[in-house]
């Protein structure tokens, strides 16, 4: 999609044995571009930016439905890998789930993945304070866009939402409906974190509009009236 009056671009690449929004987000009027969240599938996302000149990739957490593709596409494009350094844990988990049951916890094994020893790298240096939003977080530039890193636990506890004019990338954070996935099946979530990242999250302007990890689009003003409901349920 083109927002004419945000000047950006946003385009959505859907990949990956979980249906994971791979996201593009470009400043129109340049070729500058961030790979967000490339889940797999690293030719169809290269394929998606041929036209573009990337200068970054970040997750915005790392479970493996989000990173699969970023070695390749790292080393495709030469450019840094953004993620906050709470996520090597979540990764390491990740990588003994698939040690100990011989695929990914999705159910899905990634054979090709696993052979070819390409393991995603989140970066050990992310960490900037915001005190006036009294969490981490960090500016990014692509062109003339600025980017901010939101830092928003709960789902897992360096999940990162990406801030940038009208718009929140908001990772396994929120999703249309709610929270994402937090509870005893996931050993690193954390759900009174992930509820008061939402309710952060949900402070932005009304009409931001929310594109999740999975799935489609919402707005702040369509998700914020149910923020008590979520948190009196407990997921
Ligand atoms: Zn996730
Ligand atoms: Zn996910």
């Amino acid at each position: 999609m083109i927002d004419e009056a945000n000047g950006v671009e946003l385009r959505r690449i859907v990949v990956g044995y979980l249906d994971t929004n791979c996201w593009v987000v470009r400043p129109l009027g340049g070729r500058e571009a961030l790979i967000v969240d490339p889940g797999d599938e690293p030719r169809r996302i290269a394929a998606a930016v041929s036209d573009l000149d990337v200068t970054g990739i970040v997750i915005t957490h790392a479970h493996a439905d989000h990173v699969l593709a970023v070695a390749a596409l790292a080393g495709e494009f030469g450019v840094p890998i953004v993620g906050h350094p709470d996520e090597a844990r979540v990764w390491a988990a990740e990588l003994d789930y698939l040690a100990q049951h011989g695929h990914l916890d999705a159910g899905t094994a990634t054979p090709d993945f696993v052979a070819s020893g390409n393991l995603p790298r989140p970066s050990p240096d992310l960490r900037l304070w915001d005190g006036q939003l009294d969490h981490y977080s960090s500016r990014l530039s692509v062109g003339p866009l600025t980017v901010e890193l939101l830092h928003t636990p709960g789902h897992t506890p360096g999940s990162l939402c990406l801030s940038l004019p009208g718009h929140l990338l908001s990772g396994d954070t929120l999703f249309p409906g709610g929270p994402g996935l937090t509870g005893p099946q996931w050993p690193l979530s954390d759900f009174t974190a992930i509820i008061a990242s939402v309710q952060r999250l949900l402070e932005l302007p009304p009409d931001t509009v929310v594109h999740p990890g999975h799935g489609s689009d919402t707005t702040v003003a369509a998700e914020r009236p149910h923020l008590d409901a979520w948190r009196a349920r407990g997921w």
